[in-house]
């Protein structure tokens, strides 16, 4: 049984649909027959069903183009997630005729229809010229084994296909087929090793920056078709009109302004100073004198030891929790904890330990405690200015 949602279809891949599970288009009838087609068309998926209508070129068993009087011959279904065969593409891993088990490594199509495989063997054996109609899909890179493997598997056993063995074509002039398709770039300079697979879909791309930027603790924008998309002009009832097609988004893709976009973007973080606050607030600097701080805010207050003092010098206390600063203005109990400040002297005002939860109090007493140790033995003045609100002490 397949564990698939929502079709994962497109343009190119080789289906069987499978009776009972697709429908007629045109008549919603139950198919009772299966067909294989490679796929020339998907619709947008139906939301409220889970299905999405594929029209295609019909194939036969040794994959080349089915036709009749000449012509071939192309046949629509309407299927849900459940409703064909799982395709190969580029990465997967099949199984061929005699039981082995490979990674596709390269497809190729032939002018009959045939798509003819390079499949790389765990041996490191690489043989081309394998027929596509002759491999069971197994598993596809990134996901797991079972779920949507199986379902091709169990197809397949179930209706003996996989074990039909045609005569072997080992020669094709195997051209890449010209697809009405944007041709965008395969996947450049990856590190060694790391294999993505060419069918990623927009939406899956965007999950995997996701994830890698969580990983790596990256920041990033990325702007989109979707962002062009709230760029056209609306309708009069302020909707969206479309959403722009491949070939629309390729052409904005190669504009100068596009080029200047993320440059923009740094620009703009630049100018705010938004890196230097985001150390700042993390504690790697004095926010005073810039002398590198290895403790956290927790410990030095974002403050070097030389200034780790109040406005006007006097003794000041880190809170353990908060990395904000107490000091005492004359005998009263200071705390510059406004959480807006990245500035640790920022927001100060008198300790009111009536509104404090019975850990915060404990702090302050500890602080307001040292505090007055340190006045007692040190000539410092304690009278001063508060920075934070200009009031005299
Ligand atoms: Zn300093």
């Amino acid at each position: 049984m397949s564990t698939r949602t929502t079709p994962d279809i497109k343009h190119g891949d080789r289906v069987t649909v499978l009776a009972g599970k697709a429908r007629n288009p045109r008549t919603y009838a139950v198919l009772a027959r299966d067909f294989t087609i490679e796929v020339t068309h998907v619709g947008s998926v139906d939301r409220t069903t889970g299905t999405v209508e594929i029209d295609g070129v019909v194939l036969t068993a040794t994959g080349t183009y089915a036709s009749s009087s000449g012509n071939i011959v192309s046949r629509s279904a309407i299927v849900g997630a459940d409703g064909y065969t799982v395709p190969i593409r580029l990465g997967d891993t099949v199984r061929i005729a005699t039981g082995e088990t490979a990674v596709v490594t390269a497809i190729d199509e032939c002018d009959d229809g045939r798509n003819l495989a390079a499949l790389r063997f765990a041996s490191g054996e690489i043989r081309t010229s394998c027929n596509l109609a002759q491999m069971e899909h197994l598993a596809r890179p990134g996901e797991t084994a079972a779920g949507r493997s199986s379902a091709r598997a169990d197809e397949q056993v179930a209706d003996g296909r996989s074990k039909e063995s045609a005569p072997p074509r080992p020669d094709c002039a195997a051209e890449a087929a010209a697809e009405d398709v944007i041709a965008r770039p395969a996947f450049a300079d990856l590190p060694e090793g790391v294999l993505l697979p060419e069918w990623l879909t927009d939406a899956e791309a965007r999950e995997l920056l996701a994830s890698l930027a969580v990983r790596f603790g990256w920041v990033y924008a990325v702007w989109d078709r979707v962002d062009l998309t709230h760029e056209l002009s609306a309708n009069a009832d302020g909707q969206v009109r479309y959403e722009p097609t491949d070939e629309q988004f390729d052409r904005v893709v190669k504009t100068s302004e596009w080029d200047t976009v993320s440059e923009v973007a740094y620009r703009s973080v630049e100018a705010g100073g938004v890196l230097r606050e985001a150390l700042l607030e993390a504690g790697l600097e004095c926010v005073d004198c810039g002398t590198p701080l290895t403790d956290p805010p927790e410990a030095t207050g974002r403050l070097c030891g030389e200034h780790r003092v109040g406005p006007a010098g006097e003794p000041a206390v880190v809170d353990p929790v908060t990395g904000r600063l107490y000091r005492l203005a004359a005998d009263t109990l200071m705390y510059a904890g406004s959480s807006e400040a990245t500035l640790p002297r920022w927001g100060a005002a008198p300790v009111d330990y009536a509104e404090l939860d019975p850990l915060a109090t404990a702090r302050a007493l500890d602080a307001e405690a040292a505090l007055r140790v340190i006045s007692s033995t040190s000539s410092t003045p304690t009278a001063g200015c508060d920075a934070g609100t200009g009031a005299p002490a």
